[in-house]
């Protein structure tokens, strides 16, 4: 079965590590993979490692909007854009179509309604989608939510249960496993810091500045604690939103022990570098990190919505606390501060469940089930 992936960035955040994840465990004898990227990037780099097929199509970055000129100007595009998608289909036998994303969806879902072929809608957000809810989800057989909580956001715009598949992101348990970091003194931390992490796009719905508050509430207590801030403003959609930080950094007289490093390609060795990691979301659809870090045996932190409470159970993996709430945080993460050794029974309960729940063979295993069903569809 050829199957087109489509994506529609080039940069990498967690939808890309996750198709790079899925691609990497495919069974290559029954699926041979196709992608289509906009263009050169990270994600095309790592895609051509695993996936020899990929290929270049304009994507356009749909923007949520009521502004009626740019409505007028999207779709004007997207007819633009769809066309050489179809084109490629109507030269190359293609059996099925895979959007990893919403917005690939919008030029997958065309493409596929217009050659008559199945297509799987991959949602790994909680955007609000009105009523076009409804309308990707006639041009979709099946709809991949990456969580229960993706899932119910699509009940609720109205999607029928049926067409949608419950698929958590899994990740390669022998690539993130528990072991020694080489990169703590480069960082300037020793062995005798405590060391939390935030590794998450600079964008505000992440919750960075809650980090930063929680951290100078507990650098108060702690004065061993450090801070470390990974990830960046991939798209550039929040200049200043990233300055704001820095600000907040210097007015929180947290320049000493707060680092902020940018987006990593070493994601492994900068998780392992760490003793806890954070990720005080306001709304998160799944926290691929947080398995990550699990699966590398680290006590985690994540706020009690979306996704995170599918994936950490509290106190005994992690430690769940309300949204927005930076007294709540700072608690938190002075427990695990204050005892090492129940951080680290934390850790090792994490590893086990990502063990039992978040291992990419099983993520593979029921995708390619999704793809069963849908052989010979259209
Ligand atoms: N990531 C990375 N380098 C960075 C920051 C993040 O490789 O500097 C990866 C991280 O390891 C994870 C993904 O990006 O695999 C983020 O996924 P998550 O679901 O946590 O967040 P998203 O960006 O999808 O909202």
């Amino acid at each position: 079965m050829r199957i087109l992936y489509l994506n529609h960035v080039a940069e990498i955040s967690g939808a890309e590590m996750s198709l790079l994840s899925l691609l990497g465990g495919l069974d290559k004898a029954r699926y041979e993979p196709v992608c289509i990227v906009p263009g050169p990037g990270p994600l095309t780099e790592r895609l051509l490692k695993v996936s020899p097929q990929v290929r270049y199509a304009p994507f356009v970055r749909f923007k949520r909007t009521r502004n009626p000129l740019l409505l007028f100007a999207y779709a004007n595009l997207l007819p633009v854009t769809v066309k050489p998608l179809v084109r490629y289909l109507v030269r190359n036998e293609v059996h099925l179509i895979h959007s990893n994303s919403t917005i690939a969806h919008l030029h997958g879902g065309l493409a596929a309604r217009q050659m008559g072929l199945p297509c799987v809608w991959h949602v790994r957000d909680l955007v609000p989608l009105g009523w076009w809810a409804r309308v990707y989800a006639r041009w979709t057989h099946k709809i991949i939510a990456i969580s229960e909580a993706v899932r119910t956001h699509l009940q609720r715009c109205h999607i029928p249960a049926q067409k949608i598949a419950v698929i958590p992101n899994g990740v390669d348990l022998s690539v993130f496993a528990p072991r020694s970091s080489s990169l703590r003194p480069s960082l300037g931390f020793t062995e005798a810091h405590f060391v939390f992490g935030m590794v998450a796009q600079l964008v505000p719905w992440k919750g960075h500045a809650f980090f930063l508050r929680a951290a100078a509430q507990v650098a108060q207590t702690i004065p061993n604690a450090r801070f470390l801030l990974v990830g960046d403003d991939l798209f550039g959609d929040h200049p200043a939103y990233v300055q704001g930080l820095l600000r907040l950094t210097e007015s929180l007289g947290l320049e000493a022990s707060v680092r902020f490093l940018g987006f990593r390609e070493d994601i492994v060795d900068v998780l392992a570098s760490l003793d806890a990691l954070v990720l005080p979301s306001f709304n998160e659809p799944f926290g691929r990190v947080l398995v990550e870090a699990m699966a590398m045996a680290k006590p985690v932190i994540a706020t009690n919505v979306g996704g995170p409470p599918e994936i950490v159970d509290h106190e005994i993996n992690g430690l769940l606390v309300p949204v927005q709430d930076v007294s709540a945080l700072a608690d938190a993460m002075r427990r695990l501060a204050q005892d090492r050794a129940w951080s680290e029974h934390l850790g090792k309960a994490g590893r086990a469940k990502a063990e039992r729940e978040f291992d990419i063979a099983l993520t593979v295993q029921r995708t390619q089930e999704v793809y069963e069903e849908l052989r010979g569809k259209g």
